[in-house]
């Protein structure tokens, strides 16, 4: 009689205790989050209690900052005893904050509302950045890691329900649906021509979310003032800001500077069973924003000079048919994006023969 069945009838042992495996502890270890820290922050004789991770950048920080006092990052000057509070690409974890000690603000609220985009980083070539650095960024472990946690923790702007089989298409708005420099007396003549028309025809096969380097109340506000929230022929699915977006650092092309980018794994993380890397699809004008997601990215033509540009800029009529041949495809991601307007000749080619 085999051991196995003479046990089979006794009551079961108990389970005995389980053997520590090493490598499991230290991948709990490595996946345990930084530790949160509270500060308290003084501004305009009011206090306010700012939460933040280790590793978040002070440019981090300032954004949350900016979520509970509306002042923006780039209007912010942060005043701490005996410390230097200058360089946003320090971790706080690094910086020896004391519990009693508050950290005052220098800082006005912005009242024009089209002047939110950070000042760019001083980059010669957006372009060059990209191929010589993508990979060391995205492949980097800290930011994997980075990402992951900012996945648990965002919070969207869910307006309508994801729709089953439909792709994912996310735009940027500045510069990409919108004007944001040039002056005007009416919102409406800094929208990108033909904007609802390509809403209205993507939505047909995709769903469409926002997602602008600015908070969230200032994302809404602009969609509102577009007419892009309360259009019939078509439903906006979320609207994210800036708090998804993660700060990486490059070191040829930035020269140690540090940047935001907008890394779609917060999406995929979020609604697995809608969208992934095969079926999303992201306009930008900023090639440095898809630096975690090269494969999904297209970098749109920027559409600036409203007044001069209104009457030719034809950018979203061609990319409507961009999105709606490829909406046919299995997967996105063996697409190369830069070189959409030629797989369009190709298609027409294709047709005509
Ligand atoms: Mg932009």
């Amino acid at each position: 009689m085999s051991e196995a069945s003479s046990s089979s009838a006794a009551a079961p042992p108990p389970a005995p205790a389980p053997a520590l495996d090493p490598e499991a502890i230290a991948l709990m270890a490595d996946e345990a989050p930084p530790e949160e820290m509270t500060l308290v922050l003084k501004w305009s004789g009011k206090e306010y209690t700012v939460r933040a991770m280790g590793d978040d950048t002070l440019l981090e920080l300032k954004r949350r900052i900016s979520e509970l006092t509306d002042v923006l990052p780039k209007r912010q000057r942060l005043l701490y005893p005996k410390i230097m509070l200058n360089d946003d690409s320090v971790l706080l974890s690094s910086i020896p904050f004391k519990r009693n000690l508050k950290i005052t603000m220098i800082g006005t609220v912005e009242e024009e509302i089209y002047v939110d985009q950070p000042d760019d980083p001083e980059v010669v070539d957006d372009h060059e950045l990209f191929k010589s650095e993508v990979t060391a960024i995205k492949d980097n472990e800290v930011y994997k890691k980075k990402l992951k946690r900012r996945a648990s923790q965002y919070k969207f702007k869910l307006l309508n329900p994801c729709r089953e089989g439909k792709r994912l298409l996310v735009l940027d708005i500045d510069y990409t649906l919108f004007d944001h420099k040039s002056p005007a007396e009416n919102p409406m003549e800094l929208m990108r021509p033909y904007l609802h028309e390509f809403l209205t025809r993507a939505y047909a096969e995709y769903d469409i979310m926002i997602w602008s380097a600015t908070s969230m109340k200032w994302v809404q506000l602009k969609m509102e003032q577009l007419g892009v929230l309360s259009n019939p022929n078509y439903k906006i699915t979320a609207l994210m800001d800036h708090l998804a977006m993660i700060t990486v650092q490059s070191d040829k092309y930035y020269a140690n500077k540090i940047f935001d980018c907008k890394p779609l794994g917060i999406i995929w993380a979020k609604f697995p069973e809608f969208y992934n890397e095969k079926n999303t699809i992201m306009f930008d004008d900023l090639r440095r924003n898809f630096v975690m997601n090269p494969q999904n990215g297209l970098v749109i033509r920027p559409f600036n000079k409203a007044s001069k540009n209104r009457s030719r800029d034809k950018e979203l009529v061609h990319l409507t048919q961009y999105l709606l041949a490829i909406a046919e495809l299995e997967d996105f991601s063996k697409l190369d994006h830069d070189a959409w307007e030629s797989f369009m000749e190709n298609a027409k080619r294709r047709r005509h023969r």
